[in-house]
């Protein structure tokens, strides 16, 4: 008998976690928070559902030895599946894919996450790893962030899957069509689908965009960057997010590219280093080996030589530019719910700076949603990871599709 219990994300962005038990064995999927929490009280977190309701793997006072063979496994490295890994103090082994755990160690050397005493293993993709009487095997994907694997979860007679956060269209379509093919012919029980974009409420689920898949939207995104680099004579100041390695490789090509080189932030400069071993990186300040360094007066001698890449919390330096244009790529704040995103807008107003979004999402639309749980077509589809699962349900329904949508906490079985 296999237990399924979901422990968060089922009406929330991120934050979705679930368990697959049976016998002794455990797996659970995802470990984040829907947000960054202050409140570092563990009994509070839990008792307000901010932390998984698994009180034995936060609390080392209770000895509930329950699962002789038990894992997590982390999707991917977003702060909405990884978060509640900063309380975690069972010492019980963390999964996840092999460039996860590279950028893990990256962003750690370079200052851009925590340290974690952790047991990490790692997984390849299609490989799978047996925990007890459970085997998980992970898939390369394709959403925003290196590593992302959607996960499949067998107990030798019931298969599960997480497709993890996904895109279709970005520059990995050809491993998300790989997997959808696979969970297809195993005819899955339940095929756990985050639903980002199922999210508002006077969004009409019947209407649906078009299908764009001869649209690589990161190819898009590095179009619009190279077309300011060639038409700005302010200096460009672009806004990326660390994680998003793909995205930073693809900037600092097309920047040099446009013989308009980006000027890194040291952190950045230090990540990049790692994955472009060979480049020319130029950074801000000296130290880095392997980097040269442009000053704030070189770059104002010379504005149409370069171009900068600023993070919220370094906003301030950008004082130091005479004239600049900014571009938000995707790097935090994200958008109009988190008032540092208002605060950025006013430093830019304060600065003359003209502001322009040119980043694209990790997620699929509604449309690309619905196509890739026809393409999987399981037993029965659960849309998570969305503020309002039920405009998905209505619209894979009107597909064709079954869908579930579960209560958290509650016990489902399997037999
Ligand atoms: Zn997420
Ligand atoms: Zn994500």
């Amino acid at each position: 008998m296999t237990f399924v219990r979901f422990l968060g994300g089922l009406k929330t962005i991120g934050g979705n976690i679930v368990e697959i038990s049976q016998g002794n064995s455990r797996i659970i999927t995802d470990f984040g928070l829907t947000q960054q929490s202050s409140q570092a009280d563990v009994k509070t977190l839990l008792a307000k559902h901010d932390l998984p309701a698994v009180p034995e793997l936060f609390l080392p006072q209770i000895n509930k030895e329950e699962y002789v063979h038990q894992a997590i496994f982390i999707s991917h490295l977003h702060l909405d599946h990884t978060a509640a890994l900063e309380y975690l103090k069972k010492n019980i082994p963390v999964y996840m894919s092999r460039a996860s755990y590279e950028l893990y160690q990256q962003l750690v050397k370079s200052g851009l996450a925590t340290n974690l005493k952790l047991d990490f293993q790692v997984f390849d993709p299609e490989v799978p790893v047996k925990i007890g009487n459970l085997t998980v095997t992970g898939f390369a994907s394709d959403h925003d962030i290196v590593g992302i694997s959607s996960l499949l979860i067998s107990d030798g007679k019931h298969n599960f899957a997480h497709s993890g956060d996904i895109r279709l269209f970005g520059d990995h379509y050809d491993e998300v069509e790989k997997w959808t093919k696979k969970f297809n012919s195993l005819h899955l029980d339940l095929f756990l689908l985050e639903g980002t974009s199922f999210s508002f409420p006077d969004d009409k689920a019947g209407q649906l965009e078009q299908l764009q898949p001869e649209v690589n939207r990161e190819v898009e995104c590095g179009q619009r960057f190279a077309l300011a680099l060639k038409s700005l004579t302010a200096v460009p100041v672009v806004n990326l997010y660390p994680r998003n390695i793909e995205r930073l490789v693809r900037f600092q090509k097309l920047a040099l590219a446009n013989q308009r080189p980006i000027v890194w932030e040291p952190a950045f400069a230090r990540l990049l280093k790692h994955y472009l071993p060979a480049e020319t990186i130029f950074t801000q300040t000296a130290g880095i080996t392997g980097t040269t360094v442009v000053t704030w007066k070189q770059i104002n001698a010379a504005p149409q030589e370069y171009a900068v890449q600023n993070s919220f919390t370094n906003l301030k330096q950008l004082v130091k530019l005479n004239k600049f244009a900014y571009l938000h790529a995707d790097g935090g704040p994200l958008g109009d719910y988190d008032p540092d995103y208002l605060q950025l807008k006013a430093f830019l107003v304060g600065q003359n700076a003209t502001f322009q979004r040119i980043g694209t999402s990790g997620h699929a639309s509604k449309r690309e949603l619905v196509k890739v749980a026809e393409m999987v077509r399981a037993q029965k589809t659960v849309i998570w990871h969305s503020f309002e699962p039920q405009l998905a349900e209505a619209a894979l329904e009107a597909n064709g599709l079954v869908t579930f949508l579960p209560e958290l906490n509650h016990k489902y079985l399997f037999k």
